[in-house]
């Protein structure tokens, strides 16, 4: 079978998975889609047998059939080999009455690492046809710019740009992004929020002009954030990967419908469990669980859509997002492919800040998503009572999904609660949580509190840093973003050539 990929506002241009991992967005500003989501499914009783590596081979040569096994083999070994602790690469363990998903033993300690370990390598197959060098452009609400950085460093003929908002992630994030190495990486704070970050990225994107320059020198842009295809289909391994490690537990039969509660801003990780069911996992809810920045809650309770709200900064940073991109794909598939539709709500926000999808398609959708939102004070609360009644020390997002979870009723199912940072990365407001007043104490001050008052071992990837350089400082306002990418590649790339 054949799978080709167009943009969700119109499908007049197809291309290959390849391409679109390599493009990252399509030319007409929308994502990348294919129509032949869920035509093949995968084969629930062999997958449940299986380890990682083989569910991610399965995973991704369904979804990206022009890459051929060999290429997806050793993309899959290059990501998962030694660079998680586990070599269940996505443990499950018990959080009460429900699972925990560990999401975060990659070199970053956050999930996004599981996706941004392996977009270099499929892009590093993808370019061997066009012959030109790849600079990745960035926004990061905190854990995708070092996920990235840490992917694609000095990862041949690719570059990567990371731009995230000053002020607006934790001590330990921070500190991860500006002791990145590498000659190949960029990092620049950026006074703005991430929304503004996100939107300028785009802009970048679209930018004609910039384009045709970076062209004549050979360089192409692309993306990592969580609207390339290539960012979305490794995640959909961990889905299956978790189902078939509750079926080796023996806590469900080959067949049993599971939820699973995910803690969310761009609606990318959620977005893998919507098609890992389409692709055959038997999912009974995917939870969307929100901070105060609930604009996924209000959406899947009224539908309507509404950017138009004040920016909240929490204390689960990777969530605070007003525009929720890959909901796009999602509107795509709940329209049956109606691109004139997507192109048509999409207009609607950009233009008012707000759409409607009407009752019946929220019903549609209601079908599969349950949602929710956590305020600070709740989310804190989560993290004492987890630590305090189940001995399990969780992240401030995390704690988000939990608190959600938890208002839910049971109904007969196992539930499955994605872990998405290890907690260690928001040691501050963990150790807070707890009850320790942490004013005037540094992120590594308040690590090391954290692990004395819990014996819960901080992981090497996050202590190291405490002896790190300090490389990247440059800061730019909203219209200097440009100006920076095209500095970093001709610095990267070298000029003119
Ligand atoms: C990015 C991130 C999220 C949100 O994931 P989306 O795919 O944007 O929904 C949640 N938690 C953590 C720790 C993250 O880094």
């Amino acid at each position: 079978m054949n799978l080709f990929y167009h943009s969700t506002r119109s499908d007049d241009q197809t291309v290959t998975s390849k391409q679109a991992i390599l493009r990252g967005i399509a030319p007409d500003g929308g994502l990348y889609v294919s129509d032949g989501l869920g035509k093949t499914q995968l084969d629930l009783a062999e997958v449940c047998a299986e380890g990682y590596h083989p569910i991610a081979r399965r995973v991704l040569s369904t979804l990206l059939p022009d890459y051929t096994p060999e290429e997806i083999s050793s993309c899959v070994s290059q990501a998962y080999a030694d660079n998680f602790d586990t070599p269940l690469v996505t443990p499950v363990s018990p959080l009460g009455d429900d699972w925990l998903l560990e999401l975060y033993h990659g070199p970053t300690c956050a999930f996004k690492d599981v996706a941004l370990q392996m977009l270099p390598r499929l892009m590093s197959v993808a370019r061997k046809g066009e012959g030109r060098d790849v600079m990745i452009v960035t926004a990061t609400s905190g854990d995708t710019g070092k996920a990235a950085l840490a992917g694609f460093a000095n990862v041949p003929g690719t570059g990567v740009t990371v731009f995230y908002p000053e002020g607006k992630v934790s001590d330990i994030q921070h500190l991860q992004m500006v002791t990145q190495a590498g000659d190949n990486v960029a990092v620049c704070a950026i006074r703005g929020t991430f929304d503004d970050a996100q939107t300028n990225v785009k802009r970048i994107f679209a930018d004609r002009e910039l384009a045709a320059r970076l062209d004549a020198e050979n360089v192409m842009l692309s993306s990592a954030n969580s609207i390339n295809v290539g960012r979305l289909v490794p995640q959909v391994t961990y889905y299956f990967s978790a189902y078939a490690q509750l079926v080796q537990h023996g806590a469900i039969h080959v067949g049993d419908a599971v939820d699973f509660c995910v803690p969310t801003g761009n609606f990318g990780d959620v977005l893998a469990g919507y098609f890992a069911k389409r692709l055959g996992l038997p999912v009974g809810k995917l939870v969307v669980a929100s901070n105060s920045n609930k604009v996924l809650t209000d959406f899947l309770t009224t539908g309507t859509y509404d950017r138009r709200r004040d920016f909240v900064k929490t204390i689960s940073p990777s969530m605070d997002i007003l525009v929720s991109s890959n909901l796009e794909r999602m509107l795509y598939y709940l329209t049956d492919g109606d691109c004139e539709r997507v192109a048509s709500l999409m207009g609607d926000l950009a233009t008012k800040g707000c759409y409607s999808i009407g009752a019946d398609l929220l019903a549609k959708l209601r079908e599969t998503f349950d949602c929710g939102y956590a305020t600070d004070d709740q989310t804190r609360a989560t993290i004492r009572d987890t630590w305090e009644k189940d001995h399990v020390l969780i992240d401030t997002h995390t704690a988000v999904a939990k608190t959600v979870l938890d208002t839910l009723p049971r109904e007969g199912r196992q539930r499955v609660c994605l872990s998405t940072a290890n907690p260690y990365k928001f040691s501050a407001d963990v150790l807070a949580a707890l009850g320790t007043d942490v004013s005037g104490k540094s992120g590594f001050d308040c690590m090391d509190e954290l692990q004395a008052l819990t014996g819960v071992q901080a992981p090497a990837q996050l202590s190291n840093l405490r002896s790190a350089a300090l490389l990247h400082q440059d800061v730019c306002d909203m219209d200097g973003m440009a100006g920076f990418v095209e500095d970093s590649c001709h610095r990267i790339f070298g000029q003119g050539r």
